[in-house]
């Protein structure tokens, strides 16, 4: 039962009924049983009120919803999967427009491309595209958005192979501020597709997505392999000097965390410091074994999980780690090299870690990454490696502690740092970095575009580029 009182905004019942006759999905309100899952997204950190939530069941109801948010004057929130980390797919008092009840995913073996929804998730997508043993660049968790991980980069286990995701992006529909459905391509409206690779949702709502798939799997060598805490620098140094050499087929992460108490790892080490390297070779898995076996020589593994398996089984492997509701707080940069001295100041600031759950992580960039450029708005690849700090704790208490920590492991980076960072890992970006993520050229190309197709900055909950 919804009354006036409980609604928190100028948006009243008899406004908001209007909306919801013209819907095929549902609308929900404070006071609704379902508000409160409706308004829940991944990171716990973020709850916040919004005075309707619009279930779209298609591209008719996202467009209505545009109109009457833009009619109204109302604060638009866009969710995909709901992972945003800076909490941009929900608000207080306005509409959250949500497309997760729109999954609907279809492959084109023989064209090799498939055409998706923009509530979908990797889950999803992985699903019904490994049927046809294909794959595009995805998440490291399953339940991320294809939407917004998309439309801000995409970097996942395929991308030193294949590319960004956004670099694999062909055409989307897009329901634009003025409420019109606009389809773009290489054809058609170009540079609106240039700008939807890595620009964030900044210029519309994209309620399908065309992507070009890659022959991958079904089974490929791939695994985590973790050594004690106390080898941090040593199998860090290794690392940093084994990628240099590497073929664009392996993708590869480090990872300074705690031993979760995960049947995998001895228990002996649960709650210890903890390094992993996990990789993911996406040819021929024995192939992919020789290219390993100087990283299993370092020998004396705490567990060594690097093995032949499913590629949506590696797709799926982390998500029992990220479960949504936790406090989580992100900050990324760009490392160019990893000195000896980056390392020991890496290592020192994990052994300061305050929470179990808050770790480090670098990706190892290049590849078909460092290939692409011009057609896409994503900005810098040259670096070497992505840094990601991440805090998160099992709710507030604790969680300034391990926001406090982020910040200041980043800082402790700056050295081998640059100014911009990857905008899907940014938490508080400010215009600044934002600019200097994507570089004068392609910002200012981005703000023009801004202008034109959404010149009021309605979706302006995101990294915003602002008109
Ligand atoms: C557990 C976890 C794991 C992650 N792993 C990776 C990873 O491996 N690689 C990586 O690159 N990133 C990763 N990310 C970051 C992720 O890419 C971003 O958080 C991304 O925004 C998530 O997209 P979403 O659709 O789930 O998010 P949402 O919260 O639904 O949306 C985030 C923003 O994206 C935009 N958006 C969403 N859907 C649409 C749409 N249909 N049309 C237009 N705009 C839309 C909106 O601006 C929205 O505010 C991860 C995040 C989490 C929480």
């Amino acid at each position: 039962m919804t009354t006036a009182a409980t609604i928190p905004h100028a948006l009243g019942d008899a406004t908001l009924g209007e909306l919801e006759q013209g819907l095929r999905g549902q609308l929900v309100r404070p006071g609704d049983d379902e508000y409160d899952e409706a308004r829940a997204i991944w990171n716990g950190a973020h709850d916040r009120r919004p005075a309707a939530i619009v279930r779209c069941a298609g591209v008719a109801d996202v467009m209505r919803a545009v109109d009457f948010a833009r009619s109204e004057n109302a604060i638009v929130a866009v969710r995909g999967g709901g992972h945003s980390l800076p909490g941009h797919s929900t608000c207080d008092d306005g509409i959250v427009i949500d497309l997760s009840g729109m999954t609907a995913v279809r492959v084109d073996p023989v064209r090799r491309t498939a055409v998706a929804e923009g509530g979908c998730t990797w889950a999803d997508f992985d699903h019904e595209t490994q049927a046809f043993g294909l794959a595009v660049t995805g998440g490291l968790v399953s339940s991320t958005g294809i939407a917004g991980f998309t439309l801000g980069g995409g970097i996942g286990w395929l991308m030193r192979h294949v590319g960004l995701t956004c670099d694999n992006l062909i055409a989307a529909d897009v329901v634009t501020a003025d409420g019109q459905l606009v389809h773009t391509s290489e054809d058609e409206n170009p540079e609106l597709l240039w700008a939807l690779r890595g620009g964030g949702g900044n210029f519309g709502i994209a309620t399908s997505l065309d992507f070009r798939l890659h022959p991958v799997g079904p089974m490929l060598l791939a695994g985590p392999i973790f050594f004690a805490g106390d080898r941090a620098e040593e199998v860090l140094r290794f690392y940093r000097d084994w990628v240099r050499e590497l073929p664009d087929e392996l993708t590869t992460l480090a990872n300074l965390t705690t031993a979760p108490p995960a049947p995998f790892l001895p228990e002996a080490v649960h709650g210890k410091p903890i390094i992993a390297i996990v990789a993911v070779h996406a040819g021929e898995p024995e192939h992919g074994r020789t290219l390993v076996a100087p990283l299993k020589a370092l020998g004396d593994p705490v567990a060594d999980l690097i093995d032949v398996m499913p590629y949506t089984a590696m797709q799926s492997l982390l998500d029992a780690l990220w479960t949504p509701g936790a406090h989580n707080y992100m900050r990324s940069a760009y490392v160019d090299e990893l000195s000896d001295e980056a390392i020991a100041a890496t290592v020192a600031r994990h052994r300061a870690v305050p929470s179990p759950t808050s770790e480090i992580h670098f990706h190892h960039f290049g590849g078909a990454v460092a290939r692409g450029g011009d057609e896409a708005a994503f900005g810098d690849r040259s670096a070497q490696f992505v840094l990601n700090v991440i805090a998160r704790s099992a709710d507030a208490e604790g969680f300034d502690d391990n926001v406090a920590w982020a910040r200041g492991t980043e800082q402790a980076l700056a050295p081998v740092s640059r100014d911009g960072a990857y905008v899907n890992f940014m938490g508080d970006a400010g215009d600044k970095r934002l600019r200097a993520s994507y570089g004068d050229a392609k910002y200012e190309r981005l703000v023009a575009l801004k202008r034109r197709y959404d010149p009021t900055n309605l979706f302006r909950l995101n990294q915003n580029i602002t008109p």
